[in-house]
């Protein structure tokens, strides 16, 4: 079944906190809290656009849901109780901090029927947060997260990559923690550079490193396979991309890309297929040409980013062809000789 949130954006524009990374009114994009006609046009306009049959769930990001005025979450969780009485919506979420959860904010949660809590945890381990500036410790993270499945909330934890005193060990570290804390969903966000950060200062001192584009798809495949095998479903890789990053007005550096997410993918295929490369004849002229046929939904991200995968393939294999498999499923591939094609294209 096809699950779908439709996202309402509510930066947090007196944040008491100093994370290193952010401007939230830079990332997502928003200069304001929205009202509520904006919210109903915002769910209505998704409506029309959803297909029968979806779960539907809204989502307040952006911030720190339950760190501002209680009023004023009780008006955004008010406003969509209708859609969730008559069925046009299914569920709620929302974002927030760690140190932001108690048992009665849950309590709270739970009464305006909000379905999933997901914490910005960024990372688990102590010094990654507090080069970070996040403010929480990571024990925070894991008592916020015990009392949210103990709530019966469905819990979600998201975390980033490249931050100041972090490491690929540690971005592991962190995964496998989520995972042991019983997360059922998680977001990947690779850290980036804003306009008007700290981060900003440290780069331009010299003092902070963005990881290269490069080492952010390999740090996220990394976690990426963690979390499959762990059964949590990942959410998103990589920022949305909004107008200022997509122009580069908020962006000061970092491993930014619209199609991070694909990235990611290509790479997780690429390993899969780097096993077909080494098995192949020292003369390439045997290879032949080959069908590779990989699970329904695959096919985009077997092939790669902008065909990268293909390409590479069809120096060793000529011809090539991707087809889709309803008996596969995961990562899993078939390749398969194509007959009375044995020849390999001359470059
Ligand atoms: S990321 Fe940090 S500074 Fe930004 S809104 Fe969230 S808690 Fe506040």
């Amino acid at each position: 079944m096809r699950h779908v949130t439709i996202p309402v954006f509510i930066p947090e524009l007196a944040c008491p906190n100093q994370c290193v990374f952010c401007n939230q009114r830079n990332i997502s994009g928003k200069q304001s809290q929205p009202g509520k006609e904006e919210v109903l046009k915002t769910i209505e306009d998704h409506l029309r656009t959803i297909s029968q049959g979806s779960v539907i769930e809204i989502g307040f990001f952006g911030g720190n849901f339950t760190g501002i005025d209680r009023d004023l979450q009780e008006n955004y969780l008010r406003l969509v109780q209708p859609y969730l009485l008559n069925g046009k919506i299914h569920g709620i979420r929302l974002s927030t901090r760690p140190d932001y959860i108690d048992q009665e904010i849950l309590e709270f949660l739970k009464h305006y029927r909000v379905t999933t809590v997901e914490l910005g945890a960024q990372s688990l381990d102590d010094e990654v947060l507090v080069q970070s500036g996040r403010g929480h410790t990571a024990g925070a993270v894991e008592h916020a997260s015990r009392l949210i499945t103990g709530s019966g909330l469905r819990l979600g934890l998201q975390m980033m990559l490249g931050l100041p005193g972090d490491s690929l060990d540690k971005a592991l570290y962190t995964a496998r923690k989520i995972i042991s804390l019983g997360a059922e969903e998680t977001r990947i966000y690779p850290t980036l550079v804003i306009r008007d950060t700290a981060l900003e200062l440290r780069f331009r001192s010299g003092d902070y490193t963005p990881l290269s584009l490069h080492e952010a798809v390999h740090q996220a495949k990394e976690v990426v396979k963690l979390f499959e095998e762990a059964g949590v479903r990942i959410l998103r890789t990589g920022l949305h991309p909004s107008e200022g990053l997509l122009n580069g007005d908020n962006l000061v550096a970092g491993p930014f890309h619209v199609s991070f997410g694909e990235l990611v993918a290509t790479a997780l295929w690429r390993e899969k297929l780097d096993a077909l490369l080494s098995k192949l004849s020292e003369d390439p002229q045997q290879n032949g040409g080959v069908c590779i046929s990989v699970p329904a939904g695959q096919l985009n991200a077997a092939i790669g980013y902008q065909g990268a995968n293909k390409k590479l393939l069809q120096k060793f294999y000529y011809p090539l062809k991707f087809v889709e498999s309803p008996a596969l499923a995961g990562r899993v591939f078939q390749i398969n000789p194509l007959p009375g094609l044995n020849k390999r294209r001359s470059k």
